[in-house]
């Protein structure tokens, strides 16, 4: 779990390099008014994301796994004028408050929430014969990340950037009995990475407010 020094640490550099505007602390705000679990991203990985869509350029984002939409906002906030962001999310309520939130952060023209389970969604988007994406964002049930990475390929270009959120899992990827429900989803996806033969990936750890956890930053080659 987080060390206080890791968190005070978080809030000074969100304080003084990050600057979430008001739409994301209000986002953040709303999901703890409406008793949903602070499971989103910290704001420093919020804004590399939005970083990485606007470096790579990325026109048409992915995203699995939503809640209260804070992740959404920080990506939508990196798409140009003419950027489109779908996000999947299968619990009405977090579809519900997210949107209000995407909403007042301006995005409501550029952001589609899909409700259901998030590989019924993917398969939809295949059958719907989109544009391929140029980046996603993978941050659902662990369970799933492997069948996610598969997806990835499937709906993502050739250059797209994927990230994975929730790879270190405080150290359950080296011991798995500390969480039995979700660690094996999480090595069985860093495995899949290190072997795609179309996806070229790197893992970086991470601590903060979030405790000892890290991300995967892979390229779809
Ligand atoms: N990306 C968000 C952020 O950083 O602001 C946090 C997402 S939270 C870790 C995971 C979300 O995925 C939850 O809202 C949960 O309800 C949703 N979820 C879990 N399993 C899902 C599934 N199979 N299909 C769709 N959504 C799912």
């Amino acid at each position: 779990k987080p060390r206080p020094e890791w968190t005070a640490t978080e809030e000074f550099l969100t304080r003084t390099v990050v600057h979430p505007d008001p739409a994301l602390e209000q986002a953040i705000r709303s999901a703890a008014d409406a008793g949903m679990p602070a499971i989103e991203v910290a704001p420093n990985a919020g804004k590399l994301l939005m970083l990485l869509v606007q470096l790579t350029g990325a026109r048409r984002i992915l995203e699995i796994g939503t809640l209260a939409g804070f992740s959404t906002i920080w990506m939508g906030r990196g798409l140009p004028p003419s950027g489109t962001l779908v996000t999947c999310e299968f619990l009405p309520k977090h579809a519900e408050v997210a949107w209000a939130n995407i909403d007042n952060a301006g995005l409501g023209e550029k952001v589609e929430i899909r409700l259901g389970p998030a590989l019924d969604t993917l398969a939809a988007l295949e059958e719907e014969g989109r544009e391929p994406f140029d980046f996603i964002f993978i941050d659902a049930d662990k369970e799933n990340n492997s069948r996610y990475l598969d997806w990835a390929v499937r709906l993502g270009r050739r250059g797209a950037t994927v990230v994975l959120d929730n790879t270190i899992w405080e150290g359950a990827v080296l011991n798995p009995d500390m969480d039995p429900v979700n660690a094996p989803g999480i090595i069985e996806a860093l495995t899949l990475l290190g072997e795609h033969p179309r996806l070229d990936a790197t893992v970086i750890q991470t601590v903060g407010s979030k405790g000892w956890d890290g991300f995967a930053l892979a390229r779809i080659t």
